[in-house]
């Protein structure tokens, strides 16, 4: 399969370009080369030679766009979408997504895989940062590189449990399987599929188990260490209990936070901390509808901003959300702020940044996704900006608000991992959706009764 990749040259003839380049750079009249999976020409589209190309996508009603990426959500979790309803973060976890979690097979956790990357894709997501769960971890790793989407996962890390005791595992088989795991799969796929080091959250790690995971972590460049923090006010009263410090003060205590830690959520947060993030070129992984959902608060991501701290989205989970689409998570993510911070904070263009380049550069990526540039990976998304439910306006001004506050995941028609089609005109090349919802709904009925 990836001789005939290599081989492979595709030309794509969109309406527009919206680049996300350092210019936001809009590109009309112009197609795109791509040759062994990589971005590798602009071409007026009166000199275009169609026939030195394998293929031509000529797509003139389509606005071409780079994949999204989210940086953080949990590909375990979406099948016990609708299962988790109406309770804060630490109810939520004892009471159901922990049981959930702990009965997981082989078979429902690679379902679950099919479900999540199925939604992804066709959502235009192409490259994640997963959180995880504690056992099989192997099994998403394995669907990552079988599926063709681009991302990060790993073990998720639990040695402590007082909500759901019966899901964990010892602090020495964490650390054994983590580095096994590491080895096994990260840098797979041509670099695709990588691995991250996933601690749950403070309170569900020792300190041995937090520290050791950074230190393995060294030895595999370019992985990710991804956990949550500062979720919710029950979560850092129970930190401050336990260790007499806010949960970034904890984190910065035990020397975990560097520019390749990713922290979901930071909700609640002091000055202190916030200096701190700013100070290690931390990152925040921010999911306005799981903050909202799980009542945690609105986080005060306009601060971060401001002060430079890096701030990308995630859909979070299923469980929590309920959807996969980083349009929610974008529209979202501004509209929450303006009526508290002003209407000019959180334009679309940002969000649309944040959803695009910033995510790529917070998994350091930016080198190889994330803008539409010379050189990069062709992850791509080809979305229809032209529907009834968006924008008359052909000007260039209006493209932002297009994507972030008028298009939903309806809009996209095709997507494209490492210059591989995944979705073509709204189907999915990599799954049959009709057997994986079959599929997923005979392994929730057998998961629950497992509980
Ligand atoms: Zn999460």
């Amino acid at each position: 399969m990836s001789m005939s990749k290599k081989k492979r040259s595709v030309l794509i003839i969109p309406k527009r370009i919206v680049t996300a380049d350092s210019k936001n750079s809009i590109i009309k009249d112009q197609a795109v080369g791509i040759i062994d999976g990589k971005i590798s020409s602009f071409i007026a589209i009166d000199k275009v030679e169609k026939q030195n190309y394998d293929e031509v996508s000529d797509v003139s009603n389509l606005t071409l766009i780079p994949g999204f990426i989210q940086t953080h959500v949990h590909i375990s979790q979406t099948l016990f979408r609708g299962l988790a309803e109406d309770l804060p973060l630490l109810e939520w976890l004892r009471l159901k997504i922990f049981p959930f979690e702990n009965a997981h097979s082989n078979e429902s956790l690679r379902v679950t895989a099919q479900l999540s990357i199925n939604e992804l894709l066709m959502g235009g997501t192409t490259t994640f940062l997963d959180m995880g769960t504690l056992r099989h971890g192997e099994v998403v790793l394995q669907e990552m590189i079988n599926s063709g989407i681009r991302g990060f996962s790993g073990k998720c890390l639990i040695d402590i449990n007082d909500l759901y005791p019966d899901f964990k595992s010892s602090t020495n088989d964490e650390i054994k399987d983590i580095t096994s795991l590491a080895e096994s799969f990260h840098n797979k796929a041509d670099g695709r599929v990588k691995y991250s080091f996933s601690p749950r959250f403070v309170l569900s790690c020792s300190e041995k188990l937090l520290k050791n995971a950074k230190e393995i972590m060294k030895d595999f460049p370019g992985s990710i260490y991804h956990t949550h923090s500062s979720e919710s006010t029950d979560e850092i009263n129970e930190v401050r209990k336990r260790f007499h410090k806010e949960n970034i003060e904890y984190f910065n205590s035990i020397e975990i936070l560097d520019e390749y830690t990713v922290l979901a959520h930071c909700v609640h947060t002091s000055d202190k901390e916030k200096k701190m993030l700013k100070d290690r070129d931390t990152k925040i992984a921010h999911c306005p509808s799981a903050n909202l959902k799980l009542g945690s608060g609105i986080a005060p991501i306009p601060l971060y901003l401001k002060e430079g701290i890096s701030v990308t989205l995630g859909s979070d989970g299923a469980s929590c959300n309920n959807n996969l689409s980083i349009f929610n998570e974008m529209r979202l993510a501004s509209l929450i702020q303006k009526p508290i911070h002003g209407t000019e904070v959180m334009d679309a263009k940002t969000m649309f940044r944040m959803a695009t380049i910033e995510g790529a550069k917070a998994l350091h990526l930016e080198n190889e996704v994330g803008s539409i540039e010379i050189g990069k990976k062709a992850d791509l998304v080809l979305i229809d900006l032209d529907s009834y439910s968006n924008s008359y306006s052909d000007s260039d001004e209006t493209i932002y608000s297009d994507i972030v506050f008028s298009s939903t995941t309806e809009n996209v028609k095709s997507v494209m991992v490492d210059g591989q089609w995944v979705v073509k005109e709204k189907e999915s090349l990599v799954y049959d959706q009709g057997e994986i919802i079959a599929k997923g709904t005979e392994e929730l009925e057998y998961l629950l009764k497992r509980l």
